[in-house]
């Protein structure tokens, strides 16, 4: 019997606010303490009110938008009962029949073919405590309590793991593109349960599924979807396909899916009508205040870069994959007509910098303006190219002075004084003897050291096309 494979997504990804969902608690990235940051609300005390986060609604909406959801003006937040010893109030606050979005989609490439995945919806709610098991006991932190998240559910529409895994790759560029959440797989930040199941081809009914919960990587996810087809393929094939709805965990270290319960249904959930939080009702203006946030795809902006400014598709593909690096560059690249000097210096050399230094672009002492600045004058000859990126740089990244200033304070002109730079070949030539042998006998290659000889004495600021047209007319 030949069997295709129906897949579904749920992305639980934590939005980078400053305060939780519902409480005043702080929703930074690092670690703390267990449980020193809850207040009554997120630990869910008797009596607590909550009150939804704005930022966290405006995120949500925005990175709906980003995927193509219709938003609802109108919506409202939802108890969903369930008892967990990591959930200390006995529900989670969530949204059911009138989620802030629904019915988007997004388009991904795998095997050189588009494909369009239907988004259900994309919805709000709060996380859950975490537990840590071990032999001694279980431990409970609630600090991960409240967090907002947003909970994106695809259509049935993937076919195999390597769609999977692709559709959750673009999600996460998108998202993180919006600046609705880092995604940081590795702190938890983004979490996937993958529903499987399978039906002769032809069959349009959908058959019992299994849901796989809580992958939190790509390989996971598709090494979680291969087991999971695998044991249901089985099943088919010894006649006896499944007949119940289930919930399965991954054994990471066996490499292996296992049976946790029969699948919960709506109706176990109990869904009512959140009464501590009014509805959320969301007006035009902000809707159009909102949709002008809302960044390009990164799919547009890979085309966009490799149309717009001949850039390479290692280049474009990088600042797919960053919207402030590409905010950076096509603001470089516009001011001095010079894409390709910016990308290397935005996409290279600055990415370089920052990292050695350990800061984040948004506390970096070299901004655009320092850039624009420096790319117009290796443009115009005043400084060398490698001057800009070793001297200059070190400079601008230590006191975030601007490059006019520090080449006068550090007389690094270029120097295009012919007679300045015969001098410095000149003594290049009579410190490579054995280059400038080599040189005459036809292996060029060996020009590269006396060059650098020039560049050593000159430090740097030797204008590079001079000393090479002077090198070769004293050589010949
Ligand atoms: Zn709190």
């Amino acid at each position: 019997m030949e069997l295709e494979t129906i897949i579904g997504l749920e992305i639980h990804a934590e939005m980078s606010t400053r305060t939780k969902m519902f409480c005043s608690c702080n929703n930074d990235k690092f670690a703390k303490e267990p449980n020193t940051n809850v207040c009554p609300i997120c630990m869910g005390f008797p009596g607590m009110l909550p009150a939804a986060n704005g930022e966290s609604i405006k995120k949500g909406v925005i990175a709906a938008m980003a995927l193509n959801c219709t938003i609802r003006k109108h919506s409202k937040f939802d108890r969903k009962n369930y008892f967990y010893p990591d959930l200390p109030s006995g529900y989670q606050i969530s949204q059911y029949d009138e989620p802030v979005s629904e019915h988007g989609y997004l388009e991904i490439i795998v095997k050189g073919e588009k494909k369009r995945i239907g988004i259900t919806r994309l919805h709000l709610e709060n996380d859950a405590g975490k537990l840590s098991h071990s032999t001694q006991g279980t431990l409970l932190d609630f600090n991960r309590a409240g967090k907002p998240l947003m909970e994106i559910v695809s259509d049935p529409d993937l076919r195999n793991s390597e769609e999977a895994k692709e559709y959750a790759q673009s999600v996460q560029k998108i998202v993180r593109y919006c600046g609705s959440s880092d995604c940081d797989m590795e702190k938890g930040q983004m979490r996937f349960d993958a529903s499987v199941s399978l039906r002769p081809v032809g069959d349009t009914k959908l058959y019992p599924r299994a849901e796989i919960k809580n992958l939190n990587s790509f390989r996971s996810l598709e090494s979680a979807i291969e087991c999971e087809i695998a044991k249901q393929r089985e099943l088919w094939e010894a006649g006896t396909p499944p007949t119940i709805e289930t919930t399965v965990g991954w054994d990471e270290l066996k490499g292996q899916t296992y049976l946790m319960r029969e699948k919960e249904s709506a109706a176990d959930y109990r869904y009512f009508p959140e009464p501590d939080l009014p509805p959320l009702e969301l007006t035009d203006e902000q809707l159009e205040e909102w949709k002008k946030e809302v960044p390009e795809s990164p799919l547009v902006v890979y085309e966009r870069f490799l149309g717009e400014y001949s850039l390479s598709e290692a280049e474009a593909r990088f600042f797919a994959e960053d919207s402030r690096f590409a905010k950076l560059f096509e603001e470089v690249a516009k001011a001095t007509k010079n894409p390709k000097t910016a990308s290397s210096f935005v996409g290279t050399v600055m990415v370089s910098r920052l990292k050695e230094s350990g800061k984040n672009l948004s506390d970096s002492p070299v901004t655009a303006m320092h850039l624009i600045e420096l790319i117009q004058m290796i443009d115009s000859g005043a400084i060398s190219n490698n001057v800009a990126k070793s001297t200059i740089f070190d400079h601008m990244m230590e006191s975030g002075k601007m490059p006019k200033q520090i080449v006068e304070e550090q007389g690094l002109s270029q120097v295009s004084d012919t007679s300045a730079i015969e001098e410095f070949c000149k003594k290049a030539i009579a410190a490579n003897p054995t280059a400038v042998a080599d040189v005459k006998a036809g292996k060029t290659k060996a020009m590269a050291a006396i060059v650098g000889t020039v560049m050593k004495e000159s430090k740097g600021k030797a204008n590079p096309q001079m000393v090479n047209e002077l090198l070769t007319k004293l050589l010949s």
